[in-house]
């Protein structure tokens, strides 16, 4: 799978945060360079293999044993990194296909996140019949009821419907025996510290965590203390990010606005069917988009202002191609996976217009 990214996924600040609170990966952990090799079942070894994955990426390598063991995890890990479909293999792995009841709760920071990770759990779960369901703010209540009435094995959702769900009933977590917070550090940054306490009251006491989280604040550590067992740490270093076949460029642009000329230069440089460019405001969001525009590009636009139908709208149209540019701001940034996610040619630029 490649994807090409023009100028760095990671925004300076963050990294550098990032860097300051690194821990060690735990002793003993080994990194296992083969799928087979780390005991996955033969139906999802398969799922994983047509999804197009040839070798586990630094984080699967070092993350996908200890959790299938059984281990709480914490990861420090961005996105990029492999860190979804880590999560989808762990699941898939771990739930019992014969038994219609929800056995791991994934809790993501953003409704995208947590939809990508149903449809990878999905794809890659494709040949074990695993049913996932994401159960996330902004769509139909109803049909989330129905869904879960008729039982899945595994939700991926926000805190705040998650949480809802629970106090409803519907989602019953007798029988849930792994949580997975992704992004952790993100959802605590959202304001949904609440909502993941209390999602966690609600579940069984033999529980297995994993934490992923970019950054690791005292209030990440904290969580760790409250729900984690005797966790294995799992740093995965920013030398190790890239996946293969991922290139990276970074345009240095002093001043800023010279920027839009430098994305203009790329685009007659270059060629480029579809893109997505990551700004980090909507007000950026809104000024190149009308820029853009007016130099005749068919972009569209997305933030996370925007109802959920008009944001599903605007995905729909950018997957049909019937627009070439995707200007967004990190409400699509977090865990995005456009090429499986979607019938995209890959490789997808990605570039990210940040000041
Ligand atoms: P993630 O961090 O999970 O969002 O993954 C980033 C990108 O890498 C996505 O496009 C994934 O499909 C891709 N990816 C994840 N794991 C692998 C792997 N083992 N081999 C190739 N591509 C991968």
């Amino acid at each position: 799978m490649a994807t090409t990214s023009v100028v760095p996924a990671n925004r300076r600040r963050a990294a550098n945060a990032a860097e300051e609170l690194e821990f060690e990966t735990t002793e003993g952990v080994k990194a296992i360079a083969s799928f087979e090799e780390m005991g996955i079942k033969d139906d999802l070894l398969r799922g994983i293999y047509q999804y197009g994955f040839e070798k586990p990426s630094a984080i699967q390598q070092r993350a996908v044993t200890p959790i299938i063991q059984g281990r709480d995890v914490i990861a420090q890990a961005q996105s990029g990194t492999g860190k979804t479909s880590m999560i989808a293999l762990t699941v898939c792995q771990f739930v019992d296909t014969s038994k219609r009841e929800v056995q791991a709760l994934i809790l993501s920071p953003t409704r995208e996140l947590a939809s990508q990770t149903e449809k990878v759990i999905l794809a890659i779960g494709d040949f074990i019949n695993i049913q996932a369901h994401a159960c996330i703010g902004g769509k139909s209540v109803g049909e989330d009821i129905r869904k879960l009435e008729y039982g899945v094995h595994v939700v991926s959702g926000t805190p705040g419907r998650v949480c809802d769900m629970i106090k409803r009933r519907t989602l019953r977590t007798r029988d849930i025996k792994m949580l997975v917070l992704d992004e952790s550090d993100e959802m605590l940054s959202r304001g949904f510290k609440d909502q993941i306490y209390d999602v966690y009251r609600y579940l069984p006491p033999d529980l297995q965590v994993v934490l992923i989280s970019a950054t690791l604040p005292h209030e990440i550590l904290e969580m760790t203390n409250k729900f984690m067992t005797d966790p294995i740490r799992i740093l995965v270093k920013r030398d190790e990010l890239t996946l293969e076949g991922i290139k990276q460029f970074f345009v240095a642009v002093e001043r800023e606005e010279w920027k839009f000329d430098t994305l203009c230069d790329l685009y007659d440089t270059l060629t480029i069917t579809q893109a997505v460019i990551f700004c980090n405001t909507k007000r950026k969001v809104d000024w190149l988009t009308e820029k853009m525009r007016n130099n005749n590009f068919t972009v569209s636009a997305m933030h996370g202002d925007m109802p959920q139908r008009e944001r599903d709208a605007i995905m729909a149209e950018f997957r049909s191609g019937t627009t070439r540019v995707l200007i967004t701001t990190d409400v699509w940034a977090r865990g995005l996976d456009v090429q499986q996610a979607s019938c995209f040619s890959c490789p997808l630029p990605l570039f990210y217009f940040l000041s």
